[in-house]
């Protein structure tokens, strides 16, 4: 395990009473004598962190894997009575530290709660519990002739539940939009163990507020999903791919702003610069152009003839932004092969070291801008950087790379260099009319960012959100606000 490194002080999340844990134990073995609770301590390690590995995490007092809704309620009401604080989870690959544990506090895994509740064709719905993960989904109702979009790259090991609360994003929302784009209703339970739905199966719906996109991507502070009714689409024709391969940033940026404005509708339009492209050609020998500085990978979902087309026209977009080389996959399991590629990129990184993953988005025409001001900030701090992204999205993620020595120390000032390196990317981001965070969300990792970003206004808002559905505060407290 790597030990916690990060570039600003730890959120330290309010301590828990030894006393007011071992009471919630005791309750939940007589209220819910048939639950999964685990309590031994090499157990709940497993669940004091999400993919964030360098960032500050608690040791959950007791980790529970309920199977109902009820015992969800039951679990979240015990911890109220005991003002013990609840840490929704699903998988734990989330990148911003908002599935991380706390000390004493009670972490609800929802994996076990995995069941498909019904698929309906003539509705284009699905009806799920959260803990499904997001491939075993898309495979349900692939065999119903369907098509749930939301695609995040770690999509074979997270969860419904935690694209909901993050609102995932993903490769295919340049067309598909994120997760919430995708979501018509939701069971939640509430800080006070009672149960709400929100939505329903109609597409259009607009009684009332819209309770259902508040809670998504709100990283279960306000409360925890029990269930998902989700909007499907009839399977698109397999993908036509093609990457294209460019001599600078600036020249992939402006292809990515001519596509944007072109009516082109691409199913996948990705980016990796020259340092991701190298680790992934490292690690899964691809063969691909090394010299490039920027590569991007843009795929179409139309039927075939369709399809040529949209790929013909990209490519000559691309090439009038000065592309130099493009391939395009010879059949559907090459296609596979190098989408896999992409979407083991971190983990390409990942073996030379630590990695900093951001996720920062702009608007779309100011992408160039962005790559190059993430660029010029690594230089400045003298970071490793290797940025790829969804770029179609203006959703880039600079991956900050810390090699070990041999005695597996890292870089003296390392910290110091990354906190630099990152104030200059958010800022930037920020100052090109963009966000902190595109898809990963705020979690504990960017808390500070926040009212930068929305002002204190709108963070009042939330703030007053937050109070009126969570009083007590025991919701995953010291995660977004
Ligand atoms: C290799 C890799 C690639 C990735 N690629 C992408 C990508 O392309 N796009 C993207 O958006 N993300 C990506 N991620 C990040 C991550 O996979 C997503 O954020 C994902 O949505 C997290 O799902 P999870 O089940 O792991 O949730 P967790 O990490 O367990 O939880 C995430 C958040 O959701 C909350 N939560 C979990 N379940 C519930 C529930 N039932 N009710 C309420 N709140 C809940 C948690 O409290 C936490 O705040 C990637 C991660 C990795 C490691």
């Amino acid at each position: 395990m790597t030990e916690p490194f990060h570039a600003r002080p730890p959120v330290v999340p309010p301590a828990v009473r030894p006393a007011a844990t071992a009471a919630l134990v005791a309750g939940i073995g007589r209220r819910l004598p048939g639950l999964r609770l685990l309590v031994d301590p090499t157990d709940r390690e497993s669940y004091r962190r999400d993919e964030t590995s360098y960032a500050p995490a608690g040791l959950p007092g007791a980790v529970a894997l309920p199977t109902t809704t009820g015992e969800v309620a039951e679990l979240v009401r015990l911890a109220g009575e005991h003002g013990v604080p609840v840490v929704p989870r699903g998988a734990g690959t989330g990148l911003s530290g908002g599935a991380t544990g706390i000390d004493g506090g009670l972490t609800i895994a929802l994996t076990r709660m995995d069941r498909v509740l019904d698929i309906d064709r003539g509705d284009l719905v699905a009806v799920t519990q959260p803990g499904i993960v997001n491939a075993t989904l898309k495979a349900s109702v692939a065999e119903h002739g369907l098509f749930y979009p939301p695609d995040p790259a770690s999509y074979e090991l997270c969860t419904i539940g935690g694209n909901l609360g993050t609102n995932a994003g993903g490769l295919c929302c340049v067309k598909y939009g994120q997760t919430r784009e995708a979501v018509l209703g939701l069971e939640v339970v509430l800080a006070d163990g009672s149960v709400i739905r929100t939505g329903g199966r109609a597409v259009k719906d607009v009684a009332g507020y819209a309770l259902t996109q508040l809670f998504v991507g709100s990283q279960g502070t306000l409360g925890i999903v029990t269930e998902a009714t989700l909007r499907l689409r009839p399977a698109p024709p397999p993908r036509t791919t093609m990457l294209v391969f460019f001599p600078s940033l600036a020249a992939a940026g402006s292809a990515v702003a001519g596509l944007a404005v072109s009516g082109l509708l691409p199913v996948t339009l990705e980016l990796m610069d020259r340092a991701t492209i190298a680790a992934v050609d490292d690690w899964q020998e691809l063969g691909l152009d090394r010299e490039a500085e920027a590569m991007l990978m843009i795929e179409s979902d139309l039927p075939a003839a369709a399809a040529a087309e949209e790929l013909a026209a990209a490519e000559r977009i691309c090439a009038a932004a000065g592309s130099t080389s493009m391939v395009r996959a010879a059949d559907a399991q090459e296609a596979d092969w190098l989408r896999q590629a992409r979407r083991m990129a971190l983990r390409a990184l990942e073996r030379y070291g630590v990695v900093h993953m951001e996720d920062v988005g702009v608007p779309r025409a100011r992408v160039m801008d962005l790559l190059l001001a993430i660029d010029d900030a690594a230089r400045r701090h003298g970071v490793e950087t290797a940025t790829f992204g969804h770029a179609g999205d203006g959703n880039l993620h600079p991956n900050f790379v810390f090699r070990r020595d041999a005695s597996g120390a890292l870089p003296a000032g390392a910290e110091e260099a990354l906190a630099a390196v990152q104030a200059d990317v958010y800022a930037a981001a920020l100052a090109l009319g963009g966000t902190v965070t595109a898809e990963h969300g705020i979690g504990t990792t960017r808390r500070e960012w926040l009212v930068r970003q929305r002002g204190e206004g709108a963070v009042g808002v939330m703030r007053a959100i937050k109070a009126a559905l969570d009083p007590a505060g025991i919701m995953n407290p010291g995660k977004v606000l």
